[in-house]
């Protein structure tokens, strides 16, 4: 049998160290291709070694000489800067992609991916919520797959197996109410970034770590569940269930609920991914009924928790809306997680940036562009003008 050629874009990070183990694991199956990060060129270096990938990318270039030196006496091309991921994802032996970086970092690589016809594996939500309408469009006109990483989202494309000729009546995304969850506006106003980043059920990036702390995460995974599913926003619902069990639900036109349930873990939706439609067997602890006596649910704090909100506004508004919400987003994070603002002060800065930012209904490729950058500057500035 062929072994199904994959690049990580994002190797060295959570997704990414998950996804080699699962390859690791089902090593008769896949091949690695591409390999991919940012910083950590010491583990990228130890990746490259085990799985002999045909490229590898650092796209920070003072990192450069460390790969390459450690790398030379094997047969890898090496590269560095951004614009090399453009051109590996492209590259004849790679079957799949699997976008595992973050942020709006994503979009040009899984362009260029669609465009060479090769199917995704998405984790990067922010690329769906920059640029859905783009994207979903061109993966269709491409015939490219994309198949969901994200647990919420893999969870309803596994409900929605055998289903093709089924209504949705809607989906109800599960969210676990990240570290927060109860708390009021006053307690928000002077978390930390530690207690920020000490998420109840899940060990992820830092990135996506504090955008589940702020609701955003859910805000974002409602965006990339329109356009994954073509559905329209009155058609998603979230419902807070803090066992994180229940990874999301599909309820049909007969009332009937589908839910896909598991112990949190994110082998399970990346390895759905990467074998589908066949489902790789794996070792993973199984879920116990005895050990959970109570599922619960509860309706999500609009109030305090404000990102959801705005999430939902920028999907209705359409166009280039989600874009400034995820670019003023991404700034302020990073603001957070640097302490230079504080956790409450995330949501001003994405609700002036919606002030600010000039609306474009029909937005071209370019105009995500220049929407993302003008953000990130008034994002900045403002940030730079408070403290
Ligand atoms: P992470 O920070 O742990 O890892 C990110 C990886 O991407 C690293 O290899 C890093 O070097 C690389 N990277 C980061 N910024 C980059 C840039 N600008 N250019 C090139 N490479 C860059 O992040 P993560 O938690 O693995 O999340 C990755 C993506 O998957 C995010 O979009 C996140 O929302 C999504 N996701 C993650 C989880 C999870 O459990 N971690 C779950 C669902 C979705
Ligand atoms: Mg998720």
């Amino acid at each position: 049998m062929n072994k199904k050629g994959i690049a990580i874009l994002g190797s060295t990070g959570s997704i990414g160290t998950q996804a080699l183990e699962v390859i690791r694991a089902n090593s008769s199956s896949f091949s690695v291709e591409v390999l991919t990060a940012r910083s950590n060129a010491e583990l990228l270096i130890r990746q490259a070694i085990e799985f002999r990938p045909k490229e590898v990318v650092i796209t920070t270039q003072s990192l450069y000489n460390q790969v390459a030196g450690a790398l030379r006496n094997l047969p890898i091309k090496i590269y560095a800067g951004d614009e090399a991921l453009g051109d590996v994802v492209q590259s004849g032996s790679v079957d799949m992609v699997l976008t595992a970086m973050v942020g709006y970092s994503g979009l040009l690589p899984t362009i260029k991916a669609i465009g060479a016809g090769k199917d995704i594996a998405l984790a990067n939500k922010e690329t769906l919520v920059v640029a859905g309408e783009l994207v979903t469009s061109l993966a269709r006109e491409n015939g490219v797959h994309i198949f969901p990483v994200d647990s919420e989202h893999s969870a309803i494309f596994q409900c929605l197996a055998g289903e093709a000729d089924n209504r949705i009546e809607k989906i109800i995304l599960t969210a676990s109410g990240g570290p927060f969850r109860g708390k009021d506006r006053a307690f928000l106003a002077g978390v930390t970034r530690q207690q920020a980043l000490r998420h109840p059920n899940w060990s992820m990036g830092a990135k996506i770590t504090i955008d589940s702390a702020t609701l955003m995460n859910k805000g974002l995974e409602v965006i990339e569940a329109k356009w994954l599913f073509d559905l329209e926003p009155s058609r998603i619902d979230v419902i807070v269930h803090p066992q994180s069990i229940i990874h999301s639900m599909v309820q049909f036109g007969d009332g009937s609920i589908k839910a896909q349930m598991g112990l949190p873990d994110m082998k399970l939706p990346i390895q759905y991914a990467l074998g589908y439609p066949k489902r790789l067997q794996s070792d993973f602890p199984r879920f116990d009924f005895s050990n959970y006596p109570s599922l619960t649910f509860e309706k999500p704090d609009l109030e305090t928790f404000r990102n959801l909100v705005l999430a939902y506004e920028a999907l209705e508004k359409g166009g280039n809306a989600a874009c400034v919400v995820n670019a003023a987003n991404e700034i302020a994070v990073e603001a957070f997680l640097q302490e230079k603002i504080g956790f409450l002060e995330i949501s001003d800065v994405i609700i002036d940036s919606v002030a600010k930012i000039k609306f474009i209904k029909k937005p071209s490729f370019q105009d995500y562009v220049e929407t993302d950058q003008e953000t990130r500057r008034f994002a900045t500035n403002m940030i730079q003008v408070r403290i």
